[in-house]
């Protein structure tokens, strides 16, 4: 274990931020690296529990070793903790930079203490790995003769190519946008994760014999027949990619956007041209209202944050989290707690409050006259529990108008969208997601699998790492009889 009486002598310390007025200049990485002292001072605050609640259920999705590389980092193993880091997790540099870190919810030392670091450890374990040269690729040795077609290449795509890759089939990722890694790429912002990251480890897996196709929209450039006709087997990775509207009146009015376009034009024109060709939607001198929280919502805050827009207000509809886990929610589950995000963070800076008002229903976009948005009517709610069941009232004389010249909806996601659905006839569940049994990944169709959001609907990215490895699995069972794929 790392040192036996760790946890009682030091506190926990977590990763460093760059100071908010200073990241707001850039789109680099805001999380500081830390010393190699530190990181070995957290490793040790680790009790390698008999039950470590970190890599069960609640905890870890894709079962990290996390008390064994906790252990290795205290004693300064660094290339052993690489290993058993790689045992469980295909894109750990991922995962340490952007994962909610169930895991940390769920450690027993959070029963007492704050819990052990374990997302920087991560992190810090791939980023020594990159740096000193040991991750390399590493091609199979052989190859079976099977075909496989990956449709989406976001985290769930890629971790099924990477292991199938590995026990030999020919492994080909078919994208419909210009760059390889799905939401890694387009959706998460360059501040939270570079996108050199996302590319050095494509690149690897290029190296090690998976072959990529961009700017191929399967369903409407290649239709699912042709790829069938070329492959044994095809796992559906296409990610829920379908927003949640907001229907109110006004909603045709200019200047009100989905997350998602926001945020991928973005990247592209930052990757493409940084920022010079203009073909993105501009925060700059505007009043911006992001309707929704959680990550997308964040985001968006942080690039408009970054544009330089002149107010930023965050409607969330439900109430403010407790500062401490509610009685409801006890350890281990995930802690619904009042939490300030990078962005949050960044507008506090800036303009001195927080972004977020809580319990704001939205009801109209006031029109400017010409046709753009200029603000939008609200009401406050509250939250009732009737028969065990919440139920929103709206709060009689709570009517406000915000002023908004930029609208970013960000209410998340409704499922996969059903082109690919309809040419295959394939059987969807209640949430209109593709239908495949958790851990068995296969649809309605012979030989088509499903992994990742698609299948799940909105999550992390460490349940689309999750599904993609154990599709993966079952895809080689179905082509080869057995497997040795965990
Ligand atoms: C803005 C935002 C921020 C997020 N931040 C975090 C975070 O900080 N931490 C975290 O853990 N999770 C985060 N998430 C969630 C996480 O990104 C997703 O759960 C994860 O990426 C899902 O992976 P996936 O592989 O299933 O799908 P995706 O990443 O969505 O990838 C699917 C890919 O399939 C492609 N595709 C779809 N249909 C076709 C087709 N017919 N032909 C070809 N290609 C197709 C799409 O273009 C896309 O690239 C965030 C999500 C969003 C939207
Ligand atoms: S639950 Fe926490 S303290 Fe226990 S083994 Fe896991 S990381 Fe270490």
């Amino acid at each position: 274990m790392g040192k036996p009486t760790g946890f009682k002598e030091f506190e926990r310390q977590t990763a460093p931020y760059r100071d908010p007025q200073e990241r707001l200049g850039d789109y680099k990485e805001f999380v500081l690296p830390v010393l190699e002292e530190q990181l070995r001072t957290q490793g040790a605050r680790c009790m390698d529990c008999g039950v470590p609640f970190c890599q069960s259920e609640t905890g870890c999705p894709i079962d990290n070793l996390i008390p064994e590389w906790n252990d290795l980092v205290y004693q300064g193993r660094w290339r052993d903790a690489l290993d058993r880091l790689h045992k469980t997790n295909n894109f750990p540099e991922f995962t340490g930079r952007v994962c909610p870190a169930p895991c940390e919810g769920a450690c027993v030392l959070g029963i007492i203490e704050p819990p052990v670091t374990i997302k920087n450890l991560e992190c810090a374990i791939i980023d020594k790995g990159f740096e000193m040269g040991w991750v390399k690729p590493n091609p199979p040795s052989k190859r079976t003769g099977k075909k496989i077609a990956v449709i989406g290449s976001g985290p769930a795509g890629l971790a099924a190519a990477a292991q199938l890759n590995q026990v030999g089939h020919l492994v080909t990722v078919y994208e419909r946008a210009d760059r390889i890694g799905g939401l890694l790429m387009y959706g998460i912002p360059n501040m939270k994760l570079d996108k050199e990251t996302v590319e050095r480890r494509v690149q690897l897996l290029r190296d090690e014999g998976v072959e990529f196709k961009t700017g191929v929209h399967i369903g409407k450039d290649i239709a699912m027949s042709e790829i069938r006709k070329e492959v044994d087997a095809v796992i559906l990775a296409c990610g829920a990619t379908r927003p949640r509207d907001l229907p109110i009146d006004g909603r045709d009015l200019n200047g009100i956007h989905f997350a998602m376009e926001f945020l991928h034009a973005n990247t592209k024109s930052l990757l493409d041209s940084n920022l010079e060709d203009n073909e993105y939607i501009s925060a700059k001198g505007k009043k911006v209202v992001v309707i929704g929280g959680g990550d997308t919502g964040t985001d968006c805050i942080g690039t408009s944050m970054r544009h330089g827009c002149t107010e930023l207000v965050n409607f969330e509809l439900l109430p403010q989290p407790p500062d401490s886990r509610a009685p409801d929610n006890p350890w281990p589950q995930w802690p619904k707690i009042f939490r300030v995000d990078y962005g949050h963070a960044e507008v506090s800076a800036k303009f001195g409050s927080d972004p977020r008002e809580f319990c704001v229903l939205s009801k109209e976009f006031i029109d400017d006259g010409k046709g753009n948005v200029a603000g939008i009517r609200t009401v406050r709610v509250e939250w009732t529990k009737e028969d065990g069941r919440f139920k929103m009232n709206e709060i009689e004389g709570s009517e406000q108008v915000f002023e908004a010249d930029l609208v970013l909806l960000a209410m998340g996601f409704l499922g996969p969208e059903d082109t690919i659905a309809k040419e295959l006839d394939l059987e969807l569940d209640p949430r209109s997601n593709f239908k495949a049994e958790y851990g068995k990944y296969a649809t309605n169709i012979e030989g088509i699998f499903a992994a990742g959001d698609c299948r799940r609907g909105q999550s992390l990215i460490v349940w689309a790492i999750n599904e993609g490895r154990e599709a993966a699995r079952e895809v080689d069972r179905y082509l080869m009889g057995s497997t040795t794929l965990p």
